[in-house]
């Protein structure tokens, strides 16, 4: 018999996929000895089971019940008892934290008999309807499908005729009358009671519970965040404890650090008097968690014992909710917590230098992404004047954006390219679809813990909340600050490093962490920023460490070397085609439009010496590195006019009886003669280097005579040459040929040696069927993946990608772009059989990538893992890559060491 339920007792954090994140550490801390309410978990297989079959395993009830006897026993109580009954939280709990994705419902076992038992104890009768009410609420809307908004408006309704500013100020009789609404409301909207068994109650949480797992919150959050959708989640069922018996009860959370800054010490928000989701849904403004020191200093020191044995035990930030209970402290969730980019660097290193963690660990923590974001501008303070408003900054960064007030209004604008700003009093986990499509996320209430600070947090994106100056007015699409009324579209700007909000779009300037890249990365002096010495700090740990070269996709001096100071170690990718731009373009349409070979040798010629400007420019700016120079790739008639706008023209003359100009008409029979109907597939890559005289001979010259160029001055230049869109290895030994012909006529004339690789884009899957034959005529091989996805998935890029990529995502056909990461199964497949193939064929063939794919951190970790030589990026992705090839390499020796 499979066993579906675990004791707290019996379980530990290494059980995560079992038990769920919540229900492993619950079980984590039980086992460190620290206070937690007993309880059981039930497996996320038996969600599995549940989510596959419609049906609960066979055997669950009966398991359960088991655990519920035993629990009933140690707690002394029992479910459903008329005098103080046992109740019960149960609560979902996934292996991946989901935070406020799915449900969870408490006050489990209270029915109009035990509530009586429960209000009899003198002092308790508020509390005990109270928690009725509550639980009335979440089972009618979570388990029997009524609209949560109906109980939130009966209970509005009833705050207004009493006057009451919070819920708090209801009172017995009130609450009374709340059960009495909440109730009818459940009869009328289901046709059926508010089920009074508790076992019953129970039974149906469980299954609610799980089946939460499918709803539409957590489903977008799952896909957002790359969790598979089959995992389930686990519940625990947990004896309640009470933070809304009176002012000596509460309910907070905490966390061992800051987790936008990553400063030390203990940060939480602390709510008097109430049960713990009242603190995340913002529904009273919580107190900073210090303020518990005066209030309860015996809980606040026993509570400040516990994070720091947490964060040692788990040797990470740690996050964590707990209740007073009359002066007791209960220990209610922790996990590992979600942190900003600036505090996950810094917490790193800071746990790093408390020898907590190891350097290569330290490593571990932080993330391309993040360090991506580190590199995002800010705003310039100096130029923003004051802010209209002042918030706590729950997540860094800069953003501007138009107003929004809900959700949906914020996908719709979004949905048209508008950056909009979301702002609401508090946000729910059903703002998500708005918080996804917003640049940032304001709020006039809630702590750095609440739904908004977390969720954007995590999301990376821009946060501030709780910026009490600001009224929120939803329904006239309007917020006040500072006497100023701000209406729905109106420009303002969030600086969620700094919690300010100023109105109109402020400037911006380059984050610090830029600032070091742009000057070259060198050791940061005694004055630098914190960010700044962390990133340093875990750069050069990645250095050391991975086994990937990074180089850069440059095309001109300026890119070359700012690639360096980012930490390039060559051009992966120098693409010639921009050099035939601009005032060159005359060149290079008479070039094309050549009626002999006479007057296309002349126009070549032209083009010669501005080409080998380009290439000594950029060899300079790499010396002693590797420059790949590809060869023109664009089918020609990119460089000619546009097409309808000729036809125009010379149809509006011939249209007034005129002569069209002769060089339009010219122009037009040229680009109508070359037109494609698929370009990406057409006369383009090396097929024009063999179709198309002397262009090969005239920019390999260039290059050679560069090098020639470079050398004689004490440069060291390394040029290569890379042949693009080669499908049969024929192709590239006739242009390897005509390249190496003309290598030899530039030395024999300049009496200096030109030794240039030749190598291959690999970007086509007949190119990569074929790597073994084609690597007897490469030096190396350069993963063109951007081509090589376009041609694997018959996808042209342009076309598919706003037209139905949304809907492939929604459908799950792919978790993500492959234009964005690489495709494992697909493309990476054929990667993988060129590199085995390759190298079969020439053991010290270079291989390396240069599609966009170079430069992101999961695609980085594949070409690792293939084996290549070197990823090249853009010049700003080459940290990025850097630090994601070292963290490869680690998460490489670390799985060594498991086995
Ligand atoms: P989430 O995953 O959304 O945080 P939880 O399962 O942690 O959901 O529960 C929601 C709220 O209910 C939390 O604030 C938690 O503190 C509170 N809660 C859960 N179990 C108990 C319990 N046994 N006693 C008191 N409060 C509880
Ligand atoms: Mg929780
Ligand atoms: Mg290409």
């Amino acid at each position: 018999m499979v066993r579906y339920v675990y004791d707290f007792t019996e379980g530990g954090r290494e059980m995560t996929d079992l038990l769920g994140g919540k229900g492993a550490n619950l079980a984590e801390m039980v086992r460190m000895g620290l206070p937690v309410p007993p309880g059981f978990t039930v497996t996320t297989q038996a969600c599995q089971v549940y989510l596959a079959t419609g049906e609960p395993p066979e055997d669950l009830a009966h398991q359960v019940a088991e655990h519920l006897a035993a629990l009933e026993r140690e707690a002394g109580r029992r479910l459903g008892q008329v005098d103080d009954p046992l109740l019960l939280s149960v609560r979902s709990g996934a292996r991946f934290s989901m935070p406020g994705m799915m449900e969870t419902i408490l006050d489990i076992g209270l029915n109009d008999l035990s509530v009586l038992g429960l209000a009899r104890t003198p002092g308790r009768e508020r509390f005990a309807w109270d928690s009725y009410r509550r639980l009335v609420q979440m089972f009618g809307s979570t388990v029997m499908g009524v609209d949560g908004a109906l109980f939130e408006d009966a209970l509005a309704l009833l705050k207004r005729e009493r006057g009451a500013a919070d819920d708090t100020r209801l009172d017995t009789c009130d609450l009374i009358r709340l059960v009495d609404v909440f109730k009818d409301l459940v009869l009328e909207h289901t046709g059926e009671e508010f089920p009074q068994d508790p076992v019953e109650q129970l039974e149906r949480a469980v299954l609610a519970v799980s089946s939460s797992w499918n709803g539409e919150r957590a489903r977008i959050y799952r896909r957002r965040e790359h969790i598979p959708d089959d995992l389930g989640t686990a519940v625990n069922i947990q004896a309640m404890v009470f933070g809304n018996y009176g002012s000596d009860s509460g309910s907070g959370v905490a966390f061992t650090r800051d987790p936008a800054t990553g400063s030390p010490g203990v940060y939480g928000d602390y709510l008097p008097n109430a049960q713990g989701e009242d603190v995340v849904a913002g529904i009273r403004n919580t107190v900073p968690l210090q303020e518990l020191e005066q209030l309860d200093p015996v809980s606040y020191n026993k509570l400040r014992g516990y994070l720091q044995q947490l964060e040692s035990h788990y040797r990470d930030l740690c996050d964590i909710e707990f209740t007073i209970e009359r002066g007791k402290l209960w220990m209610l969730q922790t996990r590992v917590g979600k942190r900003s980019a600036q505090a996950a660097f810094s917490i790193a290193s800071q746990l790093a230098d408390e020898a907590l963690i190891t350097p290569a660990e330290a490593l571990g923590r932080v993330t391309g992404d993040g360090l991506a974001r580190l590199m995002f501008p800010r705003f310039d303070t100096t130029a923003v004047g004051e802010p209209i408003a002042h918030g706590i900054p729950a997540s860094p960064g800069a953003a501007v954006g138009a107003v929004v007030f809900d959700s949906a209004e914020a996908v719709r604008r979004a949905a048209t390219g508008e950056k909009v700003i979301l702002v609401r009093q508090e946000t729910t986990p059903d703002d998500l679809p708005g918080m996804v499509a917003a640049q940032a996320v304001l709020t006039s209430r809630g702590g750095k813990t609440s739904h908004a600070a977390v969720v954007a947090r995590g999301m990376g994106k821009v946060c501030v909340c709780g910026a009490d100056g600001l009224t929120v007015d939803v329904r006239e699409r309007q917020f006040t600050a500072q006497g100023v009324i701000v209406r729905e579209g109106t420009l303002i700007s969030v600086d969620g490093s700094l919690g300010a909000v100023h109105l109109g779009a402020a400037p911006l300037v380059d984050s610090a962490v830029m600032r070091y890249f742009e000057t070259g990365g060198g050791l940061p002096g005694p004055g630098a920023q914190p960010v700044v010495r962390d990133v340093h700090r875990l750069l050069e740990q990645a250095d050391t460490g991975r086994r990937l070269e990074v180089r850069a996709n440059a095309d001109t001096p300026e890119d070359a070397a700012r690639a360096r100071r980012f930490g390039a170690q060559g051009i992966g990718l120098c693409r010639t085609e921009h050099m035939f731009l601009g005032d060159r373009r005359g060149l290079v349409e008479a070039m094309i439009l050549a009626g002999s070979d006479a007057e296309r040798e002349k126009a070549l010629a032209a083009l010669l010496p501005l080409q080998r400007e380009d290439f000594i420019g950029i060899l300079a700016a790499m010396d002693g590195l590797p420059v790949t120079i590809r060869l023109l790739d664009p089918p020609l008639h990119e460089f000619l006019p546009d097409r309808t706008e000729l036809a125009v023209r010379v149809a509006e003359y011939e249209a007034l009886g005129k002569q069209p100009e002769a060089r339009d008409v010219t122009l037009l029979a040229a680009v109508n003669r070359m037109h494609e109907e698929n370009p990406m597939l057409g006369l383009r890559g090396v097929r024009l280097g063999l179709v198309v005289p002397g262009l090969v001979a005239m920019q390999v010259r260039a290059v050679a005579e560069a090098v020639v160029e470079r050398k004689r001055i004490g440069g060291d230049p390394r040029a290569e040459i890379m042949v693009p869109l080669v499908d049969a290895v024929e192709e590239l030994r006739l242009v390897r040929t005509e390249v190496e012909r003309v290598l030899a006529e530039v030395s024999d004339a300049s009496g200096i040696a030109v030794e240039c690789p030749i190598g291959t884009m690999i970007e086509l899957p007949r190119a990569a069927l074929t790597a073994g034959r084609i690597a007897q005529d490469a030096q190396f091989f350069s993963f063109g993946t951007n081509d090589l996805t376009q041609t694997t998935w018959g996808f042209s890029r342009d076309d598919v990608e706003a037209a139905f990529f949304s809907a492939y995502l929604d459908k799950g056909i792919f978790q993500v772009s492959p234009f964005e990461t690489i495709d494992r199964e697909g493309v990476g497949r054929l990667v993988k059989m060129a590199v085995a193939e390759g190298r079969a064929a020439r053991p010290d063939l270079k291989i390396g990538v240069c599609g966009e794919h170079g430069g992101d951190p999961d695609s980085v970790h594949f070409f690792h893992d293939a084996g290549l030589d070197y990823v090249s990026c853009s010049p700003f992705r080459v940290p990025v890559a850097r630090l994601e090839a070292g963290r490869a390499a680690l998460l490489e020796a670390a799985a060594s060491d498991d086995k």
